[in-house]
């Protein structure tokens, strides 16, 4: 037998707090999801989360509000809820997308999807990434300076704005310096400019054996160190050290740099860095497979879950 129930008004019970917020520590991820949604939403973009509801008789019971639905969403990506499946658009769906291909894996064999492209900063920020057809990453690699440009450009801004705030700058900068801490704090050391250096821009670009090519070595944009071989192979080579020789190409050039120690140690922070985003991204998100059909919707999960990623590390840090 169907059991009546009546609806719950917890308010009127006075058993929750007028505002919830209240119950919930400053810093908490909850908070950092909600402020970063509000500011991201705009009128145009809240417009187009929903269709505009019909009027009169047609008119069914109130909606949820989208910004609340996608608040909650997103904090399910950033909490890696997807994982254990308890958020998921649809209970089945259509493993065969006509607009996934068959990948290489590595380490051999194949599946079907996409080639997803990301780049990250050196603190494991998400810089911006995208889906793609291609089975092979060197001819997506000036795509993807562009992207990491375009992202970088906004963390610069973001960081621009600490430099006016001694307190912030301060935080900012012990927290990215890779100075040992003595150094770090010493009379010597120039925090501001430190910050500047680490934060205005992208430095050198470090990229794996799979984006190298003479066209990506020698394509405009930042400075660029792209591996020639496999990690391990290039431990074994013998190390230079000084300026390349005065006629070497692009390809001797960075073949130079690889081994100086400095090339090296660069290289070294770059597994770090884009395992530690993909880790985020495939165990903590739990997004291993998309629910969206298409490769443009494709990227718009796959920037989705590095949103909150990206969210995540700001909660971490707050
Ligand atoms: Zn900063
Ligand atoms: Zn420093």
């Amino acid at each position: 037998m169907a059991h009546q129930f009546r609806p719950v008004d917890r308010d009127s019970e006075m058993l929750l707090p007028h505002d919830m917020l209240d119950w919930v520590p400053e810093g908490h991820a909850v908070r950092v999801v909600i402020d970063a949604v509000e500011r991201l939403m705009t009128r145009d973009l809240t417009g187009r989360l929903v269709p505009p509801s019909p009027k009169g008789p047609a008119a069914g019971p109130q909606r949820y509000d989208p910004v609340m639905l996608l608040t909650v969403w997103m904090y399910a990506y950033l909490r890696g809820v997807l994982s254990t499946r308890a958020v998921k658009p649809q209970p089945q769906r259509n493993p065969t997308d006509p607009d996934s291909r068959l990948m290489p894996v590595r380490g051999g064999g194949f599946i079907q999807g996409y080639n997803c492209q990301d780049a990250a900063a050196d603190d494991r920020l998400m810089l911006g990434g995208y889906a793609c057809q291609d089975t092979g990453d060197a001819r997506q690699a000036q795509e993807l300076a562009k992207v990491a440009q375009k992202g970088a450009a906004v963390v610069a801004a973001a960081h621009a704005a600490h430099a006016a705030d001694r307190v912030m700058l301060r935080q900012c900068h012990d927290r990215m310096c890779t100075l040992p801490e003595k150094e770090k704090n010493a009379p010597g050391h120039d925090a501001a400019a430190c910050h500047h250096a680490m934060t205005s821009g992208i430095g050198v670009l470090v990229e794996d054996a799979g984006y190298h090519s003479q066209a990506n070595l020698e394509a405009p944009g930042p400075d660029r160190l792209i591996a020639d071989g496999k990690t391990r192979d290039l431990a074994r080579r013998q190390p230079a050290e000084g300026p390349p020789p005065e006629d070497a190409t692009a390809v001797e050039t960075n073949a130079w740099r690889l081994r100086t120690p400095e090339g090296r140690a660069l290289y070294k922070r770059r597994a770090p860095d884009v395992e530690g985003l993909h880790s985020s991204i495939e165990d903590r998100t739990g997004l291993r497979r998309f629910s969206l059909r298409g490769l443009h919707n494709a990227t718009s999960e796959f920037l989705f879950a590095g949103l909150a990623h990206n969210l995540r590390l700001l909660a971490a840090v707050s």
